[in-house]
């Protein structure tokens, strides 16, 4: 049987996107930026915007690409750079991200990984016969160049599809410019940059609604929480299914 990886798309697609400014503008300014210029859409491909959310991938019956329910996220985290008190702003992070969709996290523990642009997600090596966790990290954009122009940080997921199987995520990145995070209003803005990258991780993408946190610009202390929209989109994208496992073995890159 011939399998193969239709797309391991992603991180690539959507992230230098997450402009986050740390102060109230003066006036009324012109709609944000959706990115610089790479992301491919920023808005996202669907979910309507209208409603308040929208989603990074959506198939042609109009469903976003999910997480298997049955699975948690396995996450690693590199704490290189790490801001003092980040690991529990993160936690409380991922928890309310569970929350909100009913998917699961697991912390796979720590991983000396450098972000990537191009992140392999089979790395037997380093995390042996299964897919990547996804990666969270601290960088900057010496390091990392997606984080350069205004970026705060970036996220989103990764799938694939074997078949004509239901593409469903398997791992993904979220980065931090960690510099950018901190200087921007405590941990509550710490706290909304991070919800709003882990959002990307599960599926969400940007929407104009600057009442939403998954609006590409974070204005100063305005939002610094999950709104409506922002919890009825990850709400649809925690009510997926349990998708049978897909050996990352069978699966070449189709590149
Ligand atoms: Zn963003």
């Amino acid at each position: 049987m011939r399998i193969w990886l239709v797309v391991i798309a992603a991180a690539v697609a959507m992230l230098a996107g997450c402009v986050v400014v740390s102060e109230v503008p003066e006036q009324a300014p012109s709609p944000p930026s959706q990115g610089q210029g790479s992301d491919g859409g920023g808005g996202g491909d669907g979910g309507g915007d209208g409603d308040g959310y929208a989603f990074v991938h959506v198939l042609d019956d109009g469903e976003p690409v999910r997480w298997s329910t049955c699975e948690p996220i396995r996450y690693v985290v590199r704490p290189d750079n790490e801001p003092e008190g980040a690991r529990a702003l993160l936690e409380e992070s991922l928890e309310r991200i569970a929350e909100a969709t009913g998917l699961e996290f697991e912390d796979a523990g720590s991983t000396d990984e450098a972000p990537a642009q191009r992140r392999r997600l089979y790395q037997p090596d380093r995390y042996g016969d299964r897919w990547a966790p996804a990666l969270i990290a601290y960088s900057n954009p010496e390091e990392d160049d997606r984080l350069s122009g205004r970026a705060a940080g970036y996220g989103g997921p990764a799938f694939v599809s074997v078949g004509g199987g239901t593409p469903r995520n398997v791992s993904g990145s979220v980065v931090f410019d960690v510099d950018r995070m901190t200087s921007m209003g405590g941990d509550g803005a710490v706290r909304a940059v991070m919800l709003h990258e882990l959002a990307h991780l599960i599926g969400l993408a940007h929407v104009d609604d600057r009442d939403q946190l998954m609006n590409p610009v974070l204005y100063g202390s305005q939002v610094t929480d999950l709104q409506e929209g922002d919890l009825a989109g990850l709400e649809i994208l925690g009510d997926g299914e349990c998708y049978p496992p897909i050996e990352p073995r069978s699966i070449r890159d189709s590149g």
